[in-house]
């Protein structure tokens, strides 16, 4: 494997400071999870997370959703 010479590689001149390579890194942060809808019921639903308004993942039932038999009262 032949790799180009280095005269023709750019080549940052100076070398970075910490302080500059610790304000970008300041900024680098996990991203928030999205909603997405269920392919089941459509109802807001996090991704890669079973239903919790259906209990369906990769179009199974995979939790039964008990509804409520009893009064609260
Ligand atoms: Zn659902």
């Amino acid at each position: 494997m032949l790799y180009p010479s280095p005269s023709l590689m750019a080549v940052p001149k100076q070398k970075q400071s910490h302080s500059r390579t610790t304000k970008r890194r300041s900024q680098h942060k996990a991203a928030t999870a999205g909603y997405n809808s269920c392919p089941t019921c459509h109802s807001p639903r996090l991704p890669h997370r079973v239903c919790k308004t259906c209990g369906h993942y990769g179009g199974r039932e995979v939790v039964h959703v008990h509804d409520h038999d009893h009064d609260h009262d």
